[in-house]
């Protein structure tokens, strides 16, 4: 069994290192046939020995993101002892924080070492001829490392015109970021205008991607039935194939569902948006994303697991539960989380990407962010609805409705005070007249402070700590 102290020694060699591991490498020529000190040299110069004091591990990052391994060595007096397993581990951690998909090594057929590549999770996928004796290829799929940052998604279901001016007045802000870089806009609900004027910046190349939604909540809303917007979307998505995402169309369980209910729209997401992705042309089929619904593990595991068979890649997870005293809070409930992580978990089992739709304000995904849950991207509408009811938040704040003069916190000074303890300013927020009277401005300012919260400037978590562990038995939620 490794010890502490064992794992604690083991680390990148060093040039210090050289000498031992030239040794070790002599005394083992039998087995690793002749290593040259050059090679070592070079490959301690680009990070590609692990070493501890016992043994060595050599191995090489290609570009095709499989980590090679080339030579394993372990003082033949220290074997046994959990050295090899050590170096190992660390290899794959490593190679793992270096983005790399897949560990391979080959191995003699008639070598004991087969057993312990076994034991580490290995997976034997071939069996080669060899110089000498036959070998064992032997490989080990990495789980995804998880993003630090989400990349932000604007969700602009406007008309065009409406966007243009947004556009516009970002740019007298003066703010250098480009929020708009990623946008997600729903064709079914809005006007021609919002598509025409999309397509019209990402040739610009202010928009780099555009993802289609397919507008399920017009079903949820009864305005069209689940068939017709089937059809509706197999003509969209086909006339459109420009497009950069195209979210697959689920039937979206509503928090006054009954869990039979639920289940049932599980399983016909599932049926209609695997068969949907299966007559879609590979160019779709490749920027598809598709929704996970439920409301136990089951539900959730089940969406994730059928997407993976089926061949989807990216997935999306919306059925954010808010909980606390006053819904404006807008914080996840504790059920939401639960179900969340279990679609990152999964989905980082398969090297899925993950998508958050419809995320709050930014104290939602600071909840997320303590709970170490990062999704790859999300998407947001709240920036914009918020500022057209009249109300803005700060990095890490709830909601503040400014348009009714409700209290202490709606004043000039208060403003001021909200502005140091965030560490935020912007030129929309210079003055709370023009952030009282104008819904652009408000919409400005609320935009600036979700790209603030996730940059992490001010992520520092203030009243968002949560109290208690989330639950994953707790049944219920108003997701
Ligand atoms: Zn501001």
């Amino acid at each position: 069994m490794p010890t502490k102290s064992l794992e604690s020694m083991v680390g990148l060699a060093k040039v210090e290192d050289l000498p031992r591991i030239k040794a070790l490498a002599d005394a083992h020529r039998q087995e690793l046939g002749f290593v040259n000190r050059a090679t070592l040299a070079a490959a301690i110069n680009s990070d590609e020995i692990l070493c501890c004091l016992q043994g060595f591990l050599h191995f090489h990052h290609r570009r095709d993101k499989i980590s090679t391994l080339y030579h394993l060595c372990v003082s033949p007096e220290y074997r046994r002892q959990g050295v090899g397993r050590s170096l190992v581990t660390l290899w794959e951690e490593h190679s793992r924080t270096c983005s790399m998909e897949t560990l391979r090594l080959k191995c003699p057929l008639d070598s004991e070492a087969n057993g312990f590549y076994w034991r580490l999770g290995f997976t034997r996928v071939a069996i080669e001829p060899g110089k000498h004796r036959p070998l064992v290829v032997w490989e080990k799929k990495l789980p995804e490392a998880t993003p630090s940052h989400p990349k932000f998604v604007a969700s602009l279901s406007a008309g065009g015109s409406d966007i243009k001016r947004l556009f516009e007045l970002w740019d007298i802000g003066g703010d250098p970021r480009n929020p708009f870089q990623d946008v997600l806009t729903s064709p079914l609900a809005c006007p021609a205008s919002t598509m025409t004027y999309l397509r019209h910046e990402k040739e610009k190349g202010r928009i780099k991607e555009i993802w289609l939604d397919c507008g399920a909540y017009q079903v949820q809303q009864g305005k069209i039935t689940y068939e017709e917007l089937l059809d509706k979307l197999d003509q969209l998505y086909r006339d459109n194939q420009w497009a950069d995402g195209y979210v697959l169309p689920d039937s979206v369980p509503l928090s006054t569902d009954s869990d039979q209910l639920v289940e049932y729209k599980v399983r016909e997401t599932l049926y209609y948006c695997t068969r949907f992705f299966q007559t879609m042309p590979a160019y779709i089929q490749e920027r598809a994303i598709a929704p996970v619904h439920g409301r136990t593990p089951e539900q959730i595991s089940r969406c994730l697991e059928t997407y993976n068979q089926t061949g989807i890649t990216t997935v999306g997870f919306g059925s954010w539960g808010t909980s606390g005293p006053n819904s404006s809070v807008n914080m996840l409930s504790q059920e939401s989380l639960a179900m969340f992580s279990t679609v990152l978990d999964i989905a980082s089992e398969h090297r899925m990407k993950v998508h958050c739709f419809g995320i709050g304000s930014p104290s939602s995904f600071n909840r997320l962010r303590s709970h170490k849950l990062i999704p790859h991207t999300l998407d947001s509408t709240t920036w914009w609805k918020a500022g057209g009811f009249g109300a803005i938040f700060f990095p890490n704040t709830a909601q503040i409705q400014l348009t009714k003069r409700r209290g202490i916190e709606t004043t000039k000074i208060a403003l001021e005070q909200l502005k140091k303890t965030t560490n935020h300013s912007c030129s929309f927020c210079q003055s709370i007249e023009k952030l009282r009277t104008s819904r652009n401005y408000r919409i400005m300012h609320n935009l600036t402070a979700w790209l603030d919260t996730l940059a992490g400037e001010n992520g520092k978590e203030i009243n968002v700590t949560p109290t208690t562990e989330y639950n994953l038995r707790k049944s219920g939620g108003d997701s």
